[in-house]
């Protein structure tokens, strides 16, 4: 293979400036972190060669003994940091540090509130750690080589992060990373040697990794020094160790660390399970959501180690899609150590170590709604809408992740969704069996619907569901503690023994009487309608729309619609509020023409007042002004549109 070597400066992608301006003034008061994202990022390079060597030991090029290397020189005013782990090539550098990179930078900028605290927690969420050493550098040499290419690979990568950097190809013997930082002025704490050991204890401690520094002793006698390598950290896998040894705070750091987070987990689990299948696992629960929590394929977060050798770093096996937000460790003792992906997907040890995993989860889930419900409510703001698909896609566990929900409702005045099944369940009207709801695209939709009028009279409270995937979530949830759930707009009202025999009677009595009423209607609106019926639902209103009871709900149809999906539209039956004055003028109303665009607005009404959409709402404009007309000068002939 021939090597490119030329040296070539590259321009960083637009953006990066901008990244690193922000993070020199959002960081700077939290500078030392630049050490945990270079010292992560060095355990990772060894992680991933300790993987690769599993099938390939000529990678380790007689070098298995992996470390990370720390040494400052106050002369030259640098601190550098060494690794012999994986290192990179020329492409890797190129992709993974040269250009800012990843599809996460647009999503970042996006997500910046302008709020330097709240910015620099988002930092770490987009894989940018490696930047941070801009903070405390004003220029950076990165050299490396990838294990396995020949010493002609290295690479020498310099930027003084403005904008751009250079990159040439070098020879190198060892295999692996140094990145040399050429401090500021005035960033001289960095180059005290109990300062950085320091702020490795607090950040640095767990990983498993040794993290080297020289140490220097002088002879009192002879006064000769002597440098020796000293290890700086514990190194026990935290996960390894008993949970009554591990302090809050170093469960915060070591999720910072797989997590490449920067703020702290709402809360996590850890567990050893033994017997039959031996493994512990370590799972958090992030206080915000990644930028990507809605690709449900390219998931990562939980890694997969053996007997400590991490394997991969790929959730897709070990965790299902709806709780994708989880980011941990899990370590089997029973695995083999050279398991591939396609041996996960069908090992009976993994699909019990996910399943034991999702129970754990759950349950901490559980326990944090109970404990805590503030904290609650902020996990179900980032997360809630996730974990919903759960009850969907994992049908074991659907009731306790129901359990789990939380949901707007009329029994409460504000949008947010504070409710749970089991909080209706105990409000429910003696007599009441079902749990009612309705889905709409938005609260004051959902909240004003004229389907909810006969539900606020008899003091039934029903859920308000608005987010896109509640309509699923409630066709797929049939019942909740032996409850149905039952959508207030599907089929005709049947409220069971809530019902008043007198209402009902009157709803019969007024269909028998307005036969013929109801036979004009559905009439002037042909093939809009499959029914037009009398009801007691409406107190308010003259008229809605209801789904037939085997027919898709109409925001389904809609939000399938608006997917590109092709739905057969099915058609609504038009309920009619028999004691509303409308009707009865309705009723009189004997001039053909004039009857049909008063139907056809009450049937546009009916449907706007549910949030949907008119099919020709120009004309239904029209229609209303020439009624307007007719009542401001009722002399005055109709003209109406064609
Ligand atoms: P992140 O670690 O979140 O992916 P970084 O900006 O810190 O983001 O690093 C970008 C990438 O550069 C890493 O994913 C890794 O592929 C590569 N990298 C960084 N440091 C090293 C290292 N010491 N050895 C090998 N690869 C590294």
């Amino acid at each position: 293979m021939s090597v490119d070597a030329h040296k070539e400066t590259l321009g960083f992608q637009t953006e990066i400036k901008q990244l690193l301006d922000l993070m020199i003034h959002s960081l700077y008061s939290n500078k030392e972190i630049f050490l945990r994202e270079l010292v992560s990022n060095a355990s990772d390079a060894a992680d991933k060669l300790r993987f690769e060597a599993l099938s390939d030991d000529a990678l380790y090029e007689g070098d298995a003994d992996l470390k990370i290397w720390i040494s400052l020189d106050k002369d030259s005013r640098t601190l550098t940091i060494r690794d012999n782990g994986v290192g990179m090539s020329r492409e890797e550098v190129i992709e993974n540090i040269g250009t800012i990179a990843k599809s996460g930078t647009k999503e970042f900028f996006k997500a910046l509130t302008g709020d330097q605290a709240k910015d620099s927690q988002l930092i770490g969420q987009f894989g940018v750690g490696f930047y941070s050493c801009f903070i405390i550098a004003d220029k950076v040499t990165l050299i490396t080589r990838r294990a396995g290419l020949g010493k002609e690979h290295g690479v020498h990568w310099e930027s003084e992060g403005d904008g751009q950097f250079s990159i040439e190809t070098l020879e190198r013997d060892q295999h692996g990373t140094e990145i040399i930082l050429h401090l500021r002025e005035g960033e001289d704490e960095f180059l005290q040697d109990y300062h950085v050991r320091n702020v490795l204890k607090k950040y640095s401690d767990h990983i498993t990794l040794p993290i080297v520094m020289p140490k220097i002793t002088t002879d009192e006698e002879t006064e000769q020094t002597t440098v020796e390598d000293e290890v700086v950290n514990t190194g026990t896998a935290l996960w390894v160790r008993s949970k009554n040894d591990i302090t809050e705070e170093e469960y915060n750091e070591f999720y910072k660390h797989v997590a490449h987070d920067f703020e702290d987990p709402l809360t996590y689990v850890h567990s050893k399970v033994e017997g039959n299948l031996e493994y512990i696992s370590l799972m958090f629960i992030p206080a915000r959501a990644p930028f990507d929590l809605w690709d449900r394929n390219n998931r990562k977060g939980v890694k997969l180690y053996v007997r400590r050798i991490f394997i991969m770093d790929d959730s897709e096996q070990l965790l299902p899609p709806y709780l994708r937000f989880v980011r941990g460790v899990i370590d089997s003792a029973d695995l083999p150590l050279n398991i591939s992906r396609e041996i996960l997907q069908h090992n009976k040890q993994i699909d019990s170590i996910r399943s034991g995993t999702i129970k754990k989860i759950l349950s901490a889930l559980k326990s944090m709604a109970e404990n805590d419900a503030e904290k609650y409510a902020k996990f179900w703001e980032q997360f809630g809408r996730v974990l919903k698909e759960g009850v969907v896609d994992d049908p074991t566990n659907q009731q306790a992740i129901a359990k789990l929900l939380r949901f707007a409702s009329t029994h409460e005045d504000n949008a947010a969704p504070t409710v749970t099944l089991d909080d209706y369940i105990t409000r429910m009207k003696e007599g009441q069996d079902k749990i009612y709801y309705i889905t709409a695209e938005s609260f004051a939709a959902a909240k004003n619907s004229p389907h909810l009028e006969i539900f606020r009279k008899k003091g039934i409270e029903v859920l308000l569901l608005t987010d896109q995937v509640d309509e699923w979530l409630a066709t797929h949830l049939r019942d909740y503690e032996g409850k149905q759930l039952h959508s207030v707009t599907k089929g005709s009202l049947d409220l069971g023994e809530l019902d008043n025999e007198e209402d009902k009677k009157e709803a019969e009595k007024a269909t028998s009487e307005l036969k013929p009423l109801l036979d004009r209607i559905q009439e002037a609106l042909g093939d809009k309608v499959k029914e037009v019926r009398a009801t007691h639902r409406l107190t308010q209103s003259p008229a809605c729309l209801v789904a037939d009871e085997q027919s898709m709900d109409a925001s389904l149809e809609r939000l399938l619609k608006a997917a590109g999906q092709n739905v057969m539209g099915s058609k609504p039956v038009l309920e009619i509020n028999p004691t509303h004055p409308l009707i009865s003028s309705l009723n009189e109303e004997q001039t053909g023409e004039r009857f049909n665009d008063w139907v056809l607005i009450l049937f546009d009404q009916a449907l706007l007042s549910e949030g949907g959409q008119l099919d020709d709402p120009g004309a239904f404009v029209n229609r209303l002004n020439q009624m307007l007309l007719s009542m401001m000068k009722p002399e005055s002939p109709i003209i109406m549109p064609h």
